[in-house]
This record gives C-alpha cells, structure tokens and sequence, in this order.
C-alpha cells in the first residue's frame, strides 16, 4: 500500500544521505576544479535534511507525495546552491506523478522520473551538452522509460537506466560548461566530470540497490 511506498522512498533517502556522506569529498574536489568546491557540502546539507524528514513524515503515515514534496522542501532548503534548488525540483515532481495513495508502479515511477527531467530543464534552461546534471538524467529517465515501454519490471529498467546515467555522467568530462558557475572556468572543467552528473548518477545506482532488497 501507500505507506509502505513512502517508507520505501523513506529508505531509499537514507541511503542516498550514505552514498553522499561517503562520497562528498570527491564531489566537492570535482567542483573545485570546474566549479566553487561546494557540491559534496551542499549535496551532503540536502541530501541529510531530506532524509530526516522522509523518515519523520513517513513515521506519521504519510503518503509517497506527502512525503516527496516535503523531503523536497528540506533538501532545497538546507543545500542552498543551484543542484539544492533542482534537487527539491525532482523530488517534488516525482511525488506528484506518485501521489498519496496508488502503490507505484513501473509506469508511474518512469512517468514521474520523466516529469522531472523535464522540470529541471525548464527551470534550469541547461540543455544536453551544456555539462550539467542535465547530460546524465535525460539519458537515465529516457532509458527507464524506453525499458519500462518495452515491458522490463521497474528494477531491471532502473539498473539498465543507471549503467546509461553512469556512462553518460563519465563522458562529460570531455565537455566544455555551457550553463552554472563552471562556465566562467571554461578550459579548466576539461577532462573533469560535471558533479552534479556525477552525483545523480550515484544516487540512480543507489537508490537501484534499494529497489532490488
Ligand atoms: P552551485 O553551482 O550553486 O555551487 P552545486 O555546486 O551544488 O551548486 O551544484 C553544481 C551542479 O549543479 C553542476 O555540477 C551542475 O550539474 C548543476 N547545475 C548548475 N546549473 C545548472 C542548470 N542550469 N541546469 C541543470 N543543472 C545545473
Ligand atoms: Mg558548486
Ligand atoms: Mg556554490
């Protein structure tokens, strides 16, 4: 029912809050090369208060919208910077696709995942090739919801979605920024990985593993 579904994502958050915590110093190393160095701080603030809300909400028997919309809120405010801003935009989003009541399904999670590619674009106007986030959740939400069309269950479509994130999150490091702080570094962000590509694919993997326990 729903809320196993929102202690689902409830879990789901407190592992990405781990992966983060365990890879923030390499986040922020990438973006003090092609950035400002504060993306494993401000990816490690959000990703902390979005998982203690989840797991607060989800104790109070919310549902997988309630809860999203909220973690959301927590993860935009407490991350400051621009990935904060567009993390609480996914995680809204994908909560609005899920709502409060039906058990979600392989369709509703690609359909949410896809609504949020597409939220972030239209709020951060970077398009693919630009090296941001951008370049590894356009491939990541079309491969889950090309997979899912073609009749995968959700975990094998999201693992298949994960490995095209992860590969397109390395290529960016032959890219130029065209979009955000890095633009302004220019040359210096080449054969450098974009961070928040890189951490988006790291929470797809992530989140992947607690799809499949
Ligand atoms: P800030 O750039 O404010 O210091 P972070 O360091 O936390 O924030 O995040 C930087 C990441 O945000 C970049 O690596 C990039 O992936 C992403 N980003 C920046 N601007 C945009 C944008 N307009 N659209 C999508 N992603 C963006
Ligand atoms: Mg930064
Ligand atoms: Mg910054």
């Amino acid at each position: 029912d729903s809320k196993h579904a929102a202690s689902r994502i409830a879990a789901a958050l407190d592992a990405v809050r781990v992966t983060i915590d365990e890879n923030a110093e390499e986040l922020g190393r990438i973006d003090s090369i092609a950035g400002d160095g504060d993306h494993g701080i401000g990816m490690q603030r959000g990703s902390r208060a979005a998982a203690e809300e989840a797991a607060a909400v989800a104790e109070k028997g919310a549902g997988a919208a309630t809860l999203l919309s909220r973690a959301a809120d927590a993860w935009s405010d407490r991350a400051g910077g621009t990935s904060g801003a567009l993390w609480g935009v996914i995680l809204r989003t994908l909560g609005e696709k899920l709502g409060d009541t039906e058990q979600p399904s392989a369709e509703t999670v690609s359909a949410g995942i896809t609504a949020a590619k597409d939220a972030v674009m239209s709020y951060g106007k970077a398009k693919v090739g630009d090296k941001t986030m951008v370049d590894s959740l356009v491939p990541f939400a079309d491969t889950l919801a090309e997979r899912v069309a073609a009749g995968d269950a959700l975990l094998d479509a999201w693992n298949a979605a994960t490995t095209a994130a992860k590969g397109a999150a390395d290529k960016t490091a032959d890219l130029m920024p065209g979009m955000g702080r890095a633009r302004s570094h220019g040359e210096k962000a080449l054969g450098v990985p974009d961070p928040g590509a890189v951490s988006l694919a790291m929470i797809a993997e992530t989140v992947g593993g607690v799809l499949a326990d």
